[in-house]
């Protein structure tokens, strides 16, 4: 038998789920066959991939960790050559390794501490490195079930819960920072990630000249595609432009506009909640009676995952994910709507009655009307 190239997959989380386990192992299987183009298959409480390409579980939400394997005939001679011809490719510069054998077939006629020992001398007799059980610098793995496989790294996967298992929803994606890391954690969560985004432009053709096809491109990498909505917003901007005396209350109008409009969004298309990158205390729009004022206006859930964190521990996981370098690139984000002092504390009846005022529920007829789908 010729030595096949598999990938061991890992998968952590799921293990706990109970009854929903072979739901998530179904999907988690469709989402790697998707995403690597391979064939998967269960072996002992993981996955083994065949044909598929390796470097594309980066990017799959809910392996634990993975690895690159050889599958080797079940015999000493196989797995010692084997073993050799593959150090010799993954010795340079290093100068310590170990071995370790994992054996659940018990009638392989080596121990796992006896194989350990034999191909750990054949490795120091033929190359001048040392063994390190701690710490080595090259780890040799061996495991004998129903088949042998030999592997050399390990890799961390995502972690989290494979895309789909949780359900759709929506999130409400701007051009910064903040909200492309709070859909990418939700994704994490098991979430399949649909985008809304309010525009300055009359036309929302004009968005595939923006930054923001590739914003939604970057986070579509995670879970390989999802409904795009977007949304002019000067049906609002007219409407706050004549309702004069707003009290600094622009901002918070606007955010219950758009996720008012988003809620009847998710009604129509059965996503199950919104999603916004919030971030308590962070700008003026987000002290918790402002963001009070927004959560009340909607009958789903607003889901907020990135509420507790600093500013900092955002920008790097938007570095890691590879969204914030398109964040910080120029773009005509509703800056028209900032107000030169605006609330900390919303007033609640001052915002019903601006609403009235500025007739809200026209707004958000007309500006329905003006939404486009993208299915990306
Ligand atoms: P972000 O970096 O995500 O824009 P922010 O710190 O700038 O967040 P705000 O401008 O107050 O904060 O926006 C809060 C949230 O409102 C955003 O995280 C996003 O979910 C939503 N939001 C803001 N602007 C838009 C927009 N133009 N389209 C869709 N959602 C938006
Ligand atoms: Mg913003």
């Amino acid at each position: 038998m010729d030595n096949q190239n598999i990938t061991l997959i890992h998968y952590g989380e799921l293990s706990l789920k109970g009854r929903n386990r072979s739901f998530f192992e179904n999907k988690l299987k469709e989402n790697i066959e998707r995403e690597t183009g391979g064939k998967v298959t269960k072996y002992r409480g993981r996955f083994v991939l065949e044909n598929g390409d390796p470097e594309l579980l980066k990017n799959v939400f809910g392996i634990s960790w993975y690895a690159e394997a050889l599958k080797v005939d079940k015999n000493y001679d196989s797995i010692r050559e084997i073993v050799l011809r593959n150090v010799d490719k993954e010795l340079s510069g290093k100068s310590s390794f170990a071995v370790f054998v994992k054996r659940s077939d018990k009638s392989f006629p080596y121990t796992s501490m006896e194989l350990e020992n034999e191909i750990g001398s054949e490795i120091s007799k033929s190359y001048a490195i040392k063994v390190n059980l701690k710490n080595p610098e090259l780890s040799v793995f061996i495991e004998i079930a129903d088949d042998v496989y030999v592997y050399f790294k390990k890799k961390q996967g995502l972690k989290g819960l494979p895309v789909d298992v949780s359900g759709d929803v929506l999130s409400l994606l701007s051009g910064g920072i903040d909200s492309p890391v709070a859909s990418y954690l939700m994704m994490k969560r098991g979430c399949r990630v649909n985008f809304i985004h309010f525009h300055v432009f009359r036309d929302n053709n004009l968005i595939n000249d923006s930054k923001m096809l590739r914003v939604f491109e970057a986070l579509n990498k995670y879970q390989s595609n999802s409904r795009i909505f977007l949304v002019p917003y000067y049906q609002f901007e007219m409407a706050i432009l004549k309702a004069l005396h707003t009290g600094g209350h622009e901002l918070v109008l606007f955010r219950r506009f758009m996720v008012r409009v988003a809620e009847r969004i998710s009604l129509k298309n059965g996503f199950k909640a919104l999603v916004t990158g919030d971030s308590l205390g962070q700008v003026a729009s987000q002290t918790m009676e402002n963001i009070a004022q927004i959560t009340n206006t909607v009958s789903i859930p607003i889901f907020q995952p990135l509420i507790a964190y600093d500013k900092q521990e955002i920008v790097d996981l938007a570095k890691e994910i590879e969204t914030y370098e398109l964040s910080i690139e120029n773009y005509k984000d509703c800056c028209s709507i900032v107000s030169s002092n605006p609330r900390t504390k919303a007033n609640s009846r001052q915002i019903l009655a601006l609403e009235e005022r500025m007739n809200m529920e026209e707004v958000i007829e007309k500006t329905l009307d003006l939404v486009s789908l993208y299915n990306m």
